[in-house]
């Protein structure tokens, strides 16, 4: 189904829905499409561009009320990290060898950090073991 902004001789504005481009000439030629404020049936497609700059409105404005929850979140986010940090364990490039060893109770189960390479990542998630990547902030890179 297309949807059509639809206009008469007199300017009056309605809607409609066809199936096709040619649906649609084929309903304004046989006179099934008509205005339905003055019944005219010489009705013609309307230009979008109204409708394009109200979207383009909107879209702005959730950016800006994304932007402040963004701000918000990530402030949250990196309190979270923070926590992490603080109470895991960071065992580097052992990481895989040791989620592994937790999940399967071959080690003392705890909160660790470390180093996975997407491959690695991947194949912990196949086995069911729940990681999450630990975002890095630009104050961190010293
Ligand atoms: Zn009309």
């Amino acid at each position: 189904m297309i949807h059509y902004s639809l206009q008469c001789e007199k300017e009056h504005g309605f809607e409609g829905w066809f199936a096709s481009s040619e649906d649609f000439g084929r309903q304004t030629a046989a006179g099934l499409v008509s205005c339905p404020y003055c019944e005219s049936k010489t009705v013609s497609k309307t230009l979008m561009a109204p409708n394009v700059a109200t979207s383009r409105r909107k879209e702005g404005m959730q950016a800006v009320a994304m932007d402040t929850m963004r701000h918000d979140m990530i402030a949250k986010l990196k309190e979270a990290v923070r926590e992490i940090r603080a109470n895991a364990d960071d065992v580097g490039e052992r990481f895989p060898e040791e989620a592994r060893k937790i999940h399967y109770g071959e080690a003392e189960a705890r909160g660790i950090i470390g180093q996975a390479s997407p491959d690695e990542a991947r194949a912990l998630t196949e086995e069911g073991i729940e990681i999450a990547p630990l975002p890095v902030f630009p104050e961190d890179q010293h």
